[in-house]
């Protein structure tokens, strides 16, 4: 199983901050990728990649001109489709089905701006986390770590630069090539 994000339609400096969380959020729960539409943003690409550089893992991230194109060739590629939004169907009443696809590779759809009719009809599953608005990170979050048990938050990446030596209280930061 792949888990890939598909953020839409992206605008330049408006949704760097938040369009930068989603990514960090898809790397940290254990989504191999984040692919975004809208305006190409080759300076939220490199902050993006810069963490990845110093936190390890093998995220990628990667710009394409239309979402319906590239939800069409998941689908003809044998994937499935889910698309987070508050007016899906509560993942709770979805986790024990969802839980069986994951054989095949999942492309997970963030919308930000109005996410538009088809996207609905394209998509194998529209997923709501709870029915009350919120945010594309915190929905992002949260389907991720159910869908893989919170296994993602444990891994670690033998590419790092760092790693954080976890305490009760204070930082500790280990340089891992430095040593
Ligand atoms: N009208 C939106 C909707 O359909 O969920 C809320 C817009 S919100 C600013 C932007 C994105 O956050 C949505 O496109 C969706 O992906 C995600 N989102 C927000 N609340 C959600 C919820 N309760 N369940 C699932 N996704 C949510």
């Amino acid at each position: 199983m792949t888990l890939v994000i598909l953020r839409l339609f992206h605008r330049l400096v408006r949704d760097k901050r938040m369009s930068t969380h989603i990514a960090l959020t898809a790397r940290a729960f254990g989504a191999k990728q984040l692919i975004y539409t809208g305006n190409h943003d080759g300076s939220f690409e490199e902050s993006v990649d810069r963490i990845t550089e110093e936190w390890g893992g093998n995220f990628h991230i990667n710009h394409v001109e239309n979402e319906l194109s590239c939800i069409k060739k998941w689908k003809q590629e044998g994937g499935i489709i889910v698309h987070l939004t508050m007016f899906g169907i509560e993942l709770e009443d979805k986790i024990v089905e969802l839980k069986q696809k994951l054989n095949k590779n999942l492309l997970i759809i963030v919308g930000g701006t109005k996410v538009p009719g088809a996207i609905y009809q394209l998509a194998d599953y529209n997923i709501a986390i709870g029915h009350q608005p919120h945010s594309e990170v915190a929905a992002l979050a949260v389907f991720l770590d159910r869908i893989t048990a919170g296994k993602a938050r444990k891994e670690k990446h033998l590419n790092a630069n760092v790693e954080i030596i976890p305490m009760e209280r204070g930082k500790s930061i280990k340089q891992k090539n430095k040593e």
